[in-house]
């Protein structure tokens, strides 16, 4: 590009919030043939909601308050989500201790001297925990797209708590404005493989990576990257700073988290997915004048 179109193209992205870092920014994202958009926070609103509860062996007000100890000592954005909802249902505020996070997976601690876990199925695995029932419960909530958290007391798994984290509006529109393109559209997530399948399918993303953990996010980046195609990732998270980083183009939503923002070369301070594919056509010279 010549020092003028990129002046322009800087001109034009800065008018509707679409932040290049720098000249290269705009070179690179002419380039783009992979897109890769982590799910919760930036292709999803990032707000998590309980909507459901499953609870057995115990009254679920007891669940929710074993439960609770543990999430109130995690920073995960679906542990707020579970203790908003056991106060709003007026469970008793225990104290936890030996809290532990799992990354990717979720936490433990003791509480009542009782050993609590709370996460997905890959920690239940860990604690060697017999799901029985509720693993049809998980399933069933997981097809719906909706994220399954489960929970054990001493090795015996006790609540499943259906979370949902709507999609973004413009989501499935950036899906086909960036598959219009000719772009690859990618989502990548930590989250279980049937909920980010669903989800995928509501957006109409055809390559989902599900179930990856926090530190491997980068490497699933570096492995799209092999044969040379050029991949962007856009992402709202501490855990997608180092995916942003490794990715020929960072983005990030810019109500995420600083170092998603410092990391990436483009901010897209609406938050709007839409404005993914705005940063490749401004690259590619094809936007005019702001909407
Ligand atoms: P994402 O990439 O979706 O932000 P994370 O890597 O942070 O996901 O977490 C992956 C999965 O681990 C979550 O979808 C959830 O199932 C589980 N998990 C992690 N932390 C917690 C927690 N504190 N409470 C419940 N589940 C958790
Ligand atoms: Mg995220």
């Amino acid at each position: 590009a010549t020092p003028t179109a990129i002046m322009v193209g800087t001109g034009l992205g800065a008018g509707r919030g679409v932040l290049f870092k720098n000249a290269t920014a705009i070179e690179t994202s002419q380039k783009i043939d992979v897109v890769v958009m982590d799910k919760t926070g930036t292709l999803t609103q990032g707000a998590p909601e309980v909507t459901d509860l499953i609870v057995e062996g115990l009254p679920e007000i007891d669940a929710l308050a074993l439960v609770a100890a543990v999430e109130r000592e995690s920073e995960h954005p679906l542990a707020e989500a579970v203790v908003r909802h056991a106060d709003a249902a007026g469970a008793a505020r225990l104290a936890a201790e030996g809290f532990r996070s799992v990354p990717g997976k979720g936490a433990v601690a003791t509480v009542d001297g009782r050993r609590v876990a709370v996460g997905n199925v890959r920690l239940m695995e860990a604690e060697s925990v017999e799901l029985g029932a509720l693993g049809a419960a998980q399933q069933e909530l997981a097809a719906g797209g909706r994220t399954a958290v489960l929970a054990s007391v001493d090795g015996r798994a006790v609540a499943v708590i259906g979370i949902a984290d709507a999609v973004r509006p413009t989501s499935a529109a950036a899906v086909a404005e960036l598959t219009g393109l000719g772009v690859e559209v990618v989502m990548l997530t930590g989250d279980n493989a049937a909920t980010a399948q669903r989800i995928g399918e509501q957006l109409g993303v055809t390559t989902v990576i599900a179930e990856v953990l926090p530190g491997d996010k980068a490497a699933k980046v570096k492995e799209l990257m092999d044969g040379g195609r050029r991949v962007a990732m856009v992402g709202d998270g501490v855990n997608d700073a180092p995916a942003l980083a490794q990715a020929d183009l960072g983005i990030a939503i810019g109500a995420g988290t600083d170092v998603a923002v410092e990391t990436a070369d483009v901010v897209l301070m609406r938050s709007d997915p839409l404005d993914v594919a705005v940063a490749l056509r401004i690259g590619r010279g094809t936007v005019r004048k702001m909407r």
